[in-house]
């Protein structure tokens, strides 16, 4: 029996091969692939200007020094999310305020957002948590309302839509991410699609050591800047990846739809299903609710022995030490403690068989209905 891991990346020969040419021409760090992956990722968001990152995280980081955020600042986010939603903001010097989720979404609770505002909030950061975009039409109307930012934390919405329209082809800042276990990959990476009103330059100097380099030789240094460029051998992943966008995301939905299939037939008592979206969401994820009362570290283990890997994302980050220091305590936001104590993560990539999925559901199954 293989063991089946909760992900893997698809990369295919040809981008292998790609590659190989990349490392003999002599240049492997940020030169003409990273454009090229940049005009590519522009076209695929309508045209908007987008630069590519090393990190998804550093493209959010950028992103809040671009929009002015810093000391005394609050920005709004969700508390089930990856850490790097909110650690950005820290890293900025600024507060994050979490809003609690909305438990049949599982993103951030859209309606619990303006109690939140003071007169310092300056931004949200939304969390498409698993592919299932936030709601754009009433998001942007409570940042309008409030003048606030956002920064699209869309690292794991890279092919969702919203209402037709592709994420990232709309909005203010939409940040995605590259990370090996991402719809597509450049092994680590990441790209910030830009809203017109900021200076691309600006933001290519953040990205790179503050440095602007003149054609007579000289150089200058006028901002503090990071260390955040793509490699061309991450880019050139990257354009091999997009290729293959669509037929990744079709072939997410159609695992997506035979994991309901079955969950529907085989009605495990108190199992609960993530919310059934097949126009919005990319399906980075499929995520199951355990019944109240099961140990997910006994159910874990088990699916192990039955040769499946299983992912948490993610136990709520509030309840994280880092987060207890600035105040935070267990009850501030029982949905997400509830969703992020009964989360599994279940394997979902597109070199699955339809046969995997049937066995994740019958191992499952017999681990939480052992007497049927
Ligand atoms: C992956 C991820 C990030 C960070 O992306 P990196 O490329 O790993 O820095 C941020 N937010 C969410 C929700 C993510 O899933």
């Amino acid at each position: 029996m293989t063991f089946l891991p909760f992900t893997r990346p698809s990369i295919d020969e040809e981008t292998i091969a790609a590659v190989g040419d990349v490392l003999r021409s002599g240049w492997i760090t940020s030169g003409p692939k990273v454009k090229e992956f940049e005009a590519a990722l522009s076209d695929y968001c309508g045209g908007r200007p987008v630069r590519a990152f090393s990190s998804g995280t550093a493209t959010m980081q950028v992103a809040l020094t671009l929009a002015g955020i810093g000391p005394g600042d609050e920005v709004i986010t969700a508390p089930l999310t990856w850490v790097a939603s909110a650690s950005v903001v820290l890293a900025a010097g600024a507060r994050p305020v979490f809003v609690d989720i909305d438990p049949v979404t599982r993103n951030i609770d859209l309606e619990r957002i303006e109690a939140a505002v003071t007169a310092r909030t300056r931004a949200i950061i939304p969390v498409d948590l698993a592919g299932l975009p936030v709601a754009r039409d009433r998001l942007y109307a409570i940042a309008g309302d409030h003048k606030l930012r956002v920064i699209e934390d869309a690292a794991q919405a890279f092919g969702a839509q919203w209402r037709g329209r592709r994420i990232g082809a709309t909005g203010d800042f939409v940040s995605f991410s590259f990370h090996a276990n991402k719809n597509i990959t450049t092994g680590e990476g990441g790209a910030l699609v830009l809203p017109q009103d900021v200076d691309a330059g600006l933001c290519e100097r953040l990205r790179l050591q503050g440095v602007t380099r003149f054609a007579d030789g000289s150089m200058d240094a006028d901002v503090l800047g990071g260390k955040f460029n793509l490699t061309d051998i991450a880019a050139t992943i990257g354009l091999g990846q997009l290729k293959r966008l669509a037929a990744f995301t079709q072939r997410r939905r159609e695992l997506a739809h035979r994991y309901f299939e079955h969950f529907d037939e085989l009605a495990i008592a108190g199992l609960e299903l993530p919310l059934r979206d097949f126009d919005n969401s990319n399906w980075h994820m499929y995520q199951v609710l355990l019944p109240s009362g099961s140990r997910r570290g006994q159910v874990i283990a088990a699916m192990k022995e039955h040769g499946i890997g299983i992912g948490v994302h993610y136990p709520a980050l509030h309840l994280f030490s880092l987060y207890r220091q600035q105040g935070y305590r267990a009850g501030d936001f029982p949905q997400a403690e509830r969703v992020g104590g009964q989360t599994i993560t279940l394997p979902l990539f597109p070199a699955m068989q339809d046969s995997d999925v049937d066995r994740v559901c019958t191992a499952l199954a017999a681990i939480l209905k052992p007497s049927a």
